[in-house]
């Protein structure tokens, strides 16, 4: 996600670290690359222009040249740009007084909306609400028959008729009234382009619903083209916020960094896999910060947390951030880590993980390897595997059904991580994270 991106500005602040004060032209180089970069992710050229246009004006104010190290000032800068640009603030879901809450969502096809649809609906479930899913989009044969399917993984009813859509959306409304449902999304017809009819049929579908959000499902792999979808809709729609998907294929990032300020409606959502639990709120912060390397701690507590028990979560991220990290930690976040999905995923979270980790091959033979062979350690060779010398190497290699050369490269690997750990937990690697959540 993101990848060329966080490559380039990777490559921008590292040389920048270490100079001193920048000179006029220094600046201007940076905004230069900056610039390209930009466009390279295949953001919006006014876009562009207007983002480097503010990060200019803040570089070449008071702002850098107070400061002591100015090339963490502009990673701040650059930072708390990229956070307005991607939207400034989550966007904040309210319900209706009058319950139910209804939620229109539109798209193309082949966006993700239907899947989208039954993943907001399992969001709104984590809200504690109960959902109605109502399947309006009778053009393509098996949308109903997919949302239905979707519905019995999530346990959420779907609703629908083979009427027409605008009476299919009422009668879903109706239907959501008579059983006490207080959130009613209704899944609407795409098409593989924008048309006439297909615009006619949403506004007519809107009109009988009075939806309290209208949400548009668009594909960041598509770039560019996702953002002109957005524009088109939102003529005729009003759109409150857009629901990106397939943010796990979109290595550029130009849709994700465009659509705020080219449509002026928020990201609302991000889908970031096939799998249901891919997706969340649509959180600036945490992408800008991942975009320039700082990782997303709080996306990764929230994850753990509903892998397992909340205090557990948060003290093993506690003791992981303050390097207080021994080989049981290591095979019980192992085992943690499991639970939460795709490790590399993961990965890519941790502030200041250095990319050739983030992105090295982890896979799960490897994990079990490294159960056996802690599971094989003594508690006092856990403890401090420094006693562990070639007699002992043997025994838990042995016992683990690996080789010396194995056990001793599992502890060096161990140590690299301890080392690291510590480093970060001793701050200054991190630029603008925040300390002390517990
Ligand atoms: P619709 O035609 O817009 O209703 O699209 P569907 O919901 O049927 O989705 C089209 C395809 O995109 C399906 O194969 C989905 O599994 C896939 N898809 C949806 N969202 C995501 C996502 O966030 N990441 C990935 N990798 N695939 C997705």
């Amino acid at each position: 996600m993101f990848d060329a991106l966080s490559d380039r500005f990777d490559g921008i602040f590292k040389r920048l670290k270490g100079r001193g004060r920048l000179g006029d032209a220094e600046v201007d180089e940076v905004l230069r690359e900056i610039r390209v970069a930009l466009l390279e992710a295949d953001v919006n050229i006014a876009v562009a222009r207007g983002l480097v246009g503010r990060i200019r004006e803040r570089c070449v104010g008071e702002e850098l040249s107070r400061s002591l190290s100015p090339a963490q000032q502009v990673i701040k800068i650059v930072h708390e740009e990229l956070i307005e640009t991607l939207g400034g603030e989550t966007m904040k879901v309210t319900f209706a007084s009058k319950p139910p809450t209804v939620v229109l969502m539109a798209g193309l096809q082949g966006a993700g909306k239907t899947t989208t649809t039954a993943k907001l609906a399992r969001w709104f479930k984590q809200q504690g609400r109960n959902p109605l899913l109502v399947g309006a989009d009778l053009q393509r044969p098996a949308a109903v028959e997919q949302l239905r399917t979707l519905g019995s993984q999530i346990d959420v009813p779907v609703w629908s008729e083979p009427t027409d859509p605008v009476a299919v959306a009422e009668g879903g409304l109706a239907e959501a009234r008579r059983l006490g449902r207080d959130v009613v999304i209704v899944d609407t017809a795409g098409r593989l382009a924008i048309d006439a009819e297909m615009m006619e049929q949403v506004r007519q579908i809107s009109g009988a619903v009075d939806p309290h959000y209208t949400f548009l499902v668009i594909d960041a792999m598509t770039g560019q083209d996702a953002v002109s979808v957005a524009q088109a809709f939102h003529e005729t729609l009003a759109l409150d916020g857009v629901i990106l998907t397939k943010l796990d294929g979109d290595a550029r990032g130009g849709a994700a960094l465009s659509v705020k300020e080219v449509v002026g409606r928020p990201i609302a959502f991000a889908s970031t896999g096939e799998k249901i639990a891919d997706f969340d709120q649509f959180h600036p912060d945490r992408l800008a910060g991942r975009i320039l390397g700082m990782g997303d701690v709080l996306t990764l507590i929230e994850k753990a947390e509903e892998a397992f028990e909340k205090d557990e979560a948060e003290a093993a991220a506690a003791r992981l951030l303050e390097g207080q990290f021994t080989l049981d930690d290591f095979l019980e976040q192992m085992q943690q880590l499991k639970k939460m999905g795709p490790l590399q995923g993961l990965m890519g979270m941790l502030p200041g993980v250095p990319k050739e980790v983030r992105d090295a091959e982890i896979d799960d033979r490897e994990i079990a390897r490294v159960e056996a062979i802690i599971r094989s350690m003594t508690i006092a060779e856990r403890t401090d595997p420094d006693i562990v010398d070639g007699s002992r190497r043997t025994r838990i290699a042995n016992g683990s059904g690996t080789s010396p050369n194995q056990v001793a490269q599992l502890l060096k690997q161990f140590k690299e991580v301890q080392s690291l750990m510590k480093r970060m937990g001793g701050g200054g690697m991190v630029p603008g994270r925040k300390k002390g959540k517990k």
